[in-house]
Formats: C-alpha cells, sequence, structure tokens
C-alpha cells in the first residue's frame, strides 16, 4: 500500500470553551478533501467527507487500514441520518432518538449517497452520533457526514487521549484536534438493524441490556461480540484482524470471580510461574485484588473497580499503551472481568487484544 507524509497542524479545541475559529479551520480541511483526527465521547477517529472517495482512501492509508475493512459515518443530526440510510425501520428510529447522541452505532441500509469506499462494497452502512461538543460542532461546520474509523494505526489499542493520536497519526493526518481525554474509552456499541432480531455486532459504550429494555426483546449475540470465536466475516468485517493490541504480549487469565482471593492467588500463581522463568511480568488487576498482588510483591497496575467497570473499560487502552512504554516490563497478565454491562465490551477488547491467549484457573 502507498505510503504518505503530510504536514500535520494539532489543533488545542477545550470542549468546556469551544474556539469556534479552530473548529471552522478543522472543517476547511475536511472539505478540502483532507482528513482529520478528532475526539469522541468513546474514542478519538480518524474522519473524512463521507462524499468524498479520494479523501476517504486517505483514511486507509494513514491508519493503514485493510480496505475491506469499512468506517463508521458520523452525523449532527437525524437529517444527515436519512441522507445516508434508507429503509430505516422504526425499531432503529427508536433507537437513535432514545440513545443517540451516544456510544451507539446502528447498521442499516446505505443510500446511493454513500460511496462503496466507506462501506466496503457493502450495502449496508454504520452510522452514529456521537456526543462530543467538538465532534458535533466539527461536523456540523463540515457540512457533511464525516467517514471515520479509530484513530490509531490499523492494529494498536484506540486512542483516548490527543497525544495517543499524535504518537500514532503525526504527519499522517492533516488535523489532529486535541481535547484531552475521551469518556469512556472503549468503541460505540455497534448494532445490526438490518436483521430482526438486531445482532451485535460490537459491544462497546452502550451496555447491550439497556438496548435490549429499550426495543423490549432480546439482541443476538454471538460468539465473536464476546472476543471468543472466529467472526462470520460477512456479518463483522473489521472482527477477522488482530485489534487494540500492545506491542509487548499479553494473556488474559480468567476464572471464577465470585471468590476474589482464592482467584487472584491462582492469578499470582500463573505470574511467578513465568518470574521463575526469568521473564518481567506485570499484572493489570482490579482495586479488589490489587492488595493481594501487593503483597505479593508483583508488580501491577490497577485497571479501576468491578464495583464500577466504568472505569475499567475508561482505563484499558491507556494501560495497554503504558505498558509498552515501561522499559523494565515485557509481558503482561490482565484479569478478567465478568461480561455484564460494559464488563462485555472490556473482554470482547482484551481477548482480541491477547491475540486470544487466554488462560481459564
Ligand atoms: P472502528 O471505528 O475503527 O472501530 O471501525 C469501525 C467498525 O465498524 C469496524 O469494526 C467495522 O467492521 C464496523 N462496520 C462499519 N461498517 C460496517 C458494515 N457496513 N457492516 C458491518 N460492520 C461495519
Ligand atoms: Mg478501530
Amino acid at each position: 500500500m502507498e505510503d504518505l507524509r503530510v504536514n500535520t497542524k494539532v489543533l488545542r479545541i477545550d470542549p468546556e470553551n469551544i474556539d469556534m475559529d479552530l473548529v471552522r479551520e478543522a472543517a476547511a480541511a475536511i472539505r478540502a478533501g483532507g482528513i482529520v483526527a478528532f475526539p469522541t465521547e468513546t474514542v478519538y477517529g480518524l474522519g473524512a467527507d463521507t462524499y468524498n472517495p479520494e479523501a476517504v482512501k486517505k483514511v486507509f492509508i494513514a491508519k493503514r487500514r485493510p480496505m475491506d475493512n469499512p468506517l463508521i459515518v458520523h452525523i449532527h443530526s437525524l437529517n444527515q441520518l436519512y441522507e445516508v440510510a434508507v429503509k430505516i425501520p422504526p425499531e432503529a428510529e427508536k433507537l437513535a432518538r432514545r440513545f443517540w447522541p451516544g456510544p451507539m452505532t446502528l447498521l442499516l441500509w446505505k443510500s446511493d449517497k454513500v460511496p462503496p469506499e466507506v462501506t466496503a462494497g457493502r450495502p449496508t452502512v454504520a452510522v452514529r452520533m456521537p456526543a462530543h461538543p467538538v465532534a458535533l460542532a466539527f461536523i456540523r461546520e463540515s457540512g457533511v457526514p464525516i467517514a471515520a474509523p479509530s484513530a490509531n494505526l490499523a492494529g494498536r489499542p484506540s486512542p483516548t487521549t490527543g497525544e495517543h493520536v499524535v504518537r500514532d497519526l503525526y504527519g499522517r493526518a492533516d488535523v489532529i484536534i486535541d481535547s484531552g481525554e475521551t469518556v469512556y474509552g472503549v468503541e460505540s456499541t455497534i448494532v445490526d438493524m438490518t436483521r430482526d432480531p438486531p445482532v451485535l455486532l460490537r459491544p462497546g459504550g452502550l451496555p447491550v441490556e439497556e438496548i435490549e429494555r429499550e426495543l423490549g426483546k432480546e439482541v443476538v449475540i454471538p460468539q465473536f461480540a464476546r472476543g471468543l470465536g472466529q467472526a462470520d466475516v460477512a456479518l463483522a468485517p473489521g472482527m477477522k484482524y488482530r485489534h487494540y493490541a500492545p506491542f509487548k504480549r499479553l494473556t488474559i487469565v480468567e476464572g471464577d470471580y465470585s471468590d476474589l482471593k482464592a482467584y487472584a492467588a491462582k492469578v499470582a500463581e500463573v505470574v511467578k510461574q513465568e518470574i521463575a522463568k526469568g521473564a518481567r511480568p506485570i499484572i493489570l488487576c482490579s482495586s479488589e485484588t490489587a492488595q493481594y498482588y501487593e503483597q505479593q510483591g508483583l508488580r501491577h497496575l490497577v485497571l479501576g473497580p468491578r464495583s464500577n467497570i466504568f472505569i475499567v473499560a475508561r482505563n484499558l487502552f491507556k494501560t495497554f499503551r503504558a505498558i509498552d512504554e515501561m522499559l523494565d516490563v515485557d509481558e503482561a497478565f490482565m484479569e478478567g472481568f465478568e461480561e455484564r454491562g460494559l464488563g462485555l465490551a472490556v473482554m470482547n477488547r482484551a481477548r482480541k487484544a491477547s491475540g486470544f491467549s487466554i488462560i481459564r484457573v
């Protein structure tokens, strides 16, 4: 694939006090056919004008993303939904009205306006309205829906800070908007609304339980949405690639979390065996078990409390990137979490990031 080198402009935009001149500068880059990294409430995105195939191609090149992995179309109003999607089922509209703006992406039938480059030749389009004031202002000022995947190099953990984006895409994106840390830290929940019952393609910031409650029916959760088993590529094209991964080796240690003391002892056993082999591991753990590893003199980083999995999700990618920076660590062992609420998104990301290196204790 051809490579590129561009002059990158970094714009610092405070989400609490938005400088509209800077937003308009980013929007002008979009209208000129450029690519712009921008904050959302989930992770940072790398966007292009949805209706400009040449600009959309630049997103794939900048990220080194395989061309068969489609993008999400980001909109700022429901009017734009009707521009990019057709034959929208009433249940999808119901979800849109309830959860947008927010971390939910709907898979719908695409309109003729959306070029095949955006959807990788598929008849469907993934659409979402982000709940971030800078993202919404940027999309509105651009005057077009913004097609964007996450703003990381393909395969790397998704960026949750402006610094992460600069590290991956400086010299590759025309503009990088830095608005500090994102809120959720995991990507949006993707639901396929072209099927009935709907199918969860990727768990994310909005718990699937909330979608089920709103619809009053169950959403199908395939094994690949848990980060287990091989994805049906026709259904979830992005899922066949290794994703979200730190450079260092990562292993997920899953077990029974109802007795945390016994569980932590088993994790410690696995890690001690690695140390005995001469490795320098670190444990990624919950607040509840950190004390135990501390007592055992084992290196660990706290992801957050099991009692508030939102924090764990928020810290996940940041922690993956942090272990790559540690000179005296060469592998990580991550505790598993219960697959409820945001725990489903956490385990999907963790299992994929590990390249399915999973131990059960
Ligand atoms: P990213 O924003 O980097 O997480 O990438 C967008 C995600 O949306 C990928 O996992 C894609 O596979 C998924 N996606 C986008 N469009 C479609 C589509 N038409 N059908 C199925 N999945 C899609
Ligand atoms: Mg991505």
